[in-house]
């Protein structure tokens, strides 16, 4: 298509034309592929647009049977035009009939053409509809003639945004009362119930004019999109960090890094110069980047390129004149922010007092932003559709964080009844706060420990604000999860050692590196591994890379130095592993001894109990361990070969079962015959049910997340130990009991509040 240098120009030139022109959307889209085929030398070209969410329809042909325009419909994911919008990438078969995916529809005609090169028409990144050449000759179209394919899909955006070509084909079709979907369901990433008006977070910036023949003006406007750009990234790295230690800097390092990427910046000039306004050229290598990226498995670089999309969305809003977050906005006193994604620090620009809830189209329950958002008690819910990004600001949605549920524009019933729950959980929390400072006894005088899960300098907010006596569990790898680089010793002693003063008087647990498994680190290159759960993970790690570990426990030490430390490791199988672990301890402290360092005033050293294969070991590792901690969830991952990320598992085996508690009661036995402090840090000690099973075997020190503190006290508080650890004692010697079943019967009898 491109035999002279300028013909990209001159297509652009006709395109514009076409696009500026008075007639209605749909004769502007059959002029457009009657181009498009005659610019390419192709016999057909023909764009299709999705309806009703999933279905492509064969909007426009040249080419194809006429017939078949409004006719042909194929599902997203179906046939190649379907991959294509499923994919959200280009193909280019020079044999289409012969791919597995090629879905023969008589009534185009199209058994003829034997070669095809389709683009995702894109909207906002989101896939609006397909656009394909096609040809009778076996033929291979050139990088070239993609990229002008591509740019047409762009321009064609166009005819979706204002709406012409979808709601004209509606009204013809009487179809203009379509339900809206008013019901999305997700993950929960951060626990809560909220209630609110929808606020995205990007505002949405649809480009408006793609095509400019005035390139010296879309040049400068290029110029002071980039100053501004680069302006607000280095004004968000004067501002005070948010994540202790600078990680949050590291990446806008990076992004300041692409933003002055020559490569970058030409191929955007480049663009402008064949005839795209300064907006859509950015949009154009943005569009082939993304394509890049979903094609790359590394992880890696595709992280770099999502950074590099990042980027450029920035750009376009620079470039549109609308810079800035919702965070930066007037926001109403009760927003539920809807983003694509976003980073913690973006999460913490907000008012906490008036963001009550987040919802993510993307993300994962192990991601930075969930992470903080946990740590902040906002409610968060991820993994949503992505018809999520199109509900209108100002709508009224409610978010059920303990289910996932979300809705948009829900009727009085829902609303009301989500009303009484949220009224109901708000009362209970307050009454949690009033216990604050209320020892933790049961009735009949059972002193129990509760102390906290963390894992952020933010989390000792919460111990403190729940009365909680300790950090039981601090997972030292979120600060690694939400670093770019390795971590380096003083930053790290230092971050141990603001925790540490946090703390006050209260012992913090640490955990060394637990890594590997579902938490990956961005400076670790890792094998691909079939079970990664049973893979190279946490000490395994540790031992085999023993710098990483030796580094860690350096800066423990330096950190601690002068009062008392507490470490343990992860996922000790072996005992032999720990005695290997103690010993490079031992190692870094003769290395501070040596260098006249001042050391902690007490060290205790334990491990986690996560592998049933140590419960075997009990009593070679006791003599030798100061502490215990039962890592719950992943010792019942091991316990019932069942995988705790799996939500098809979720339910299957009941932790509170015999097997399960007749373990944890012998590890607790063990414990105590070697006068060992024992610890349960699993989620079951955080559910009051799972805790009340805990008590009656034995358990007296249990961490859970902050959250969980005021729930599991106040059951703690109305239960009467003699009367729970026979009822208790007795079904375990049964191994078919329903031990669950019975305890919420015995709790309602007993007035226990689970
Ligand atoms: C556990 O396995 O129970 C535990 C507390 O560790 P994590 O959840 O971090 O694996
Ligand atoms: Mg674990």
């Amino acid at each position: 298509m491109t035999p002279a240098k300028n013909a990209p120009r001159r297509l652009m030139r006709q395109l514009h034309e076409i696009m500026a022109s008075a007639d209605v959307a749909e004769e502007r889209l059959n002029r457009v592929v009657h181009l498009v085929a005659s610019n390419m030398v192709a016999e057909v070209c023909s764009a299709y647009f999705i309806r009703d969410s999933d279905v492509l329809e064969l909007f426009a042909t040249e080419g194809l049977k006429s017939e078949a325009v409004h006719i042909t419909k194929l599902r997203v994911g179906e046939g190649l035009v379907g991959l294509v919008a499923s994919a959200g990438t280009s193909l280019n078969l020079s044999d289409a009939q012969s791919h597995p995916k090629f879905a023969y529809r008589p009534e185009t005609g199209e058994e003829i053409y034997k070669s095809l090169m389709a683009v995702p028409i894109l909207r906002s990144g989101k896939v609006v509809g397909v656009l394909v050449v096609q040809n009778e000759a076996s033929r291979h179209y050139s990088d070239e003639e993609e990229e002008a394919l591509q740019t047409v899909a762009m321009v064609l955006a166009e005819l979706v945004v204002s709406g012409d070509l979808l709601i004209a084909q509606d009204q013809k079709d009487g179809n203009m009362d379509r339900a809206i979907v008013s019901r999305f369901d997700g993950l929960v990433f951060a626990e809560g119930l909220a209630e609110g008006v929808a606020v995205m977070h990007e505002p949405k910036v649809e480009i408006i004019e793609h095509l400019s023949e005035d390139y010296a003006l879309q040049q400068r406007n290029l110029d002071k999109g980039f100053n501004s750009l680069l302006a607000q990234i280095d004004e968000i790295m004067s501002a005070e960090d948010i994540i202790h230690h600078g990680e949050h800097r590291e990446i806008l390092d990076v992004y300041k890094l692409f933003a002055r990427d020559k490569g970058w910046r030409s191929k955007i000039e480049d663009a402008i110069e064949s005839g795209l306004t300064a907006e859509a050229a950015v949009e154009k290598i943005q569009i082939e980047n993304r394509s890049k990226m979903m094609k790359t498995e590394d992880p890696y670089l595709r992280e770099r390129l999502s950074d590099l999309d990042d980027l450029a969305n920035r750009l376009i809003r620079h470039l549109m004149g609308k810079a800035g977050t919702a965070a930066n906005k007037k926001l109403p006193d009760n927003a539920v922010v809807i983003a694509r994604n976003m980073g913690p620090a973006e999460l913490l620009d907000y008012d906490r007092d008036k963001l009550n809830a987040v919802i993510l189209q993307e993300g994962s329950s192990t991601s930075h932003v969930a992470i903080v958002a946990r740590a902040l008690g906002i409610p968060m819910v991820g993994q949503v559709d992505t018809g999520i990004l199109d509900v209108d600001e100002g709508a009224q949605i409610i978010v059920h964080g303990l289910d996932g549920e979300i809705y948009i524009s829900p009727p009085p019933e829902i609303l009301e009844s989500y009303r009484d729950t949220i009224a109901a959980r708000t009362k209970l929390l307050a009454r949690y706060d009033d216990m604050r400072d209320k020892p933790v006894v049961t009735k009949d005088g059972v002193q129990i420990e509760l102390v906290i899960n963390g894992g952020l300098a933010m989390d000792i907010e919460g111990m403190h604000r729940t009365g909680a006596s300790g950090v039981g569990l601090f997972r030292t790898e979120f600060q690694f999860m939400i670093s770019k680089t390795l971590p380096r010793v003083h930053p790290q002693a230092e971050f141990y050692k603001s925790i540490i003063e946090a703390a006050g008087a209260k012992p913090v647990t640490f955990r060394t590196l637990d890594i590997g498994g579902d938490k990956e680190v961005s400076f670790l290159k890792r094998d691909h591994e079939v079970n990664p759960a049973l893979g190279w993970r946490a000490i395994r790690i540790a031992l085999d890379r023993p710098a990483l570990l030796r580094y860690q426990l350096r800066a423990l030490i330096t950190a601690a130095a002068g009062t008392t430390l507490n470490v343990m490791f992860p996922m000790i199988t072996d005992v032999n592993e720990f005695r290997f672990a103690k010993t490079i301890l031992e190692k870094e402290l003769d290395r501070h001894r040596k260098n006249s360092r001042p050391l902690p005033k007490e060290i205790k050293v334990g491990t986690m109990l996560e592998v049933p294969s140590l419960v075997w070991q009990l009593d070679e590792l006791l003599p030798i361990a100061d502490f215990i901690s039962i890592g719950s969830n992943d010792l019942m991952q091991f316990f019932f070969a069942s995988d705790r990320e799996n939500p098809k598992l979720n339910q299957r085996y009941d932790t509170l079962s015999p097997p399960a508690l007749n373990m944890l009661r012998f590890i607790v036995d063990k414990c105590s015959h070697h006068n060992v402090p024992l610890t349960l840090c699993g989620e079951i000690g955080g559910k009051s049910i799972g805790a009340l099973a805990l008590i009656a075997i034995g358990l007296r020190r249990l961490s859970v997340a902050p959250a969980a503190i005021g729930p599991v006290k106040m059951m703690i508080r109305s239960l009467d130990f003699s009367m729970i650890q026979p009822f208790v004692g007795e079904l375990l010697s049964r191994s078919d009991s329903d031990i669950r079943g019975q305890l919420k019967s015995f709790a309602k009898d007993h007035n226990i509040r689970i």
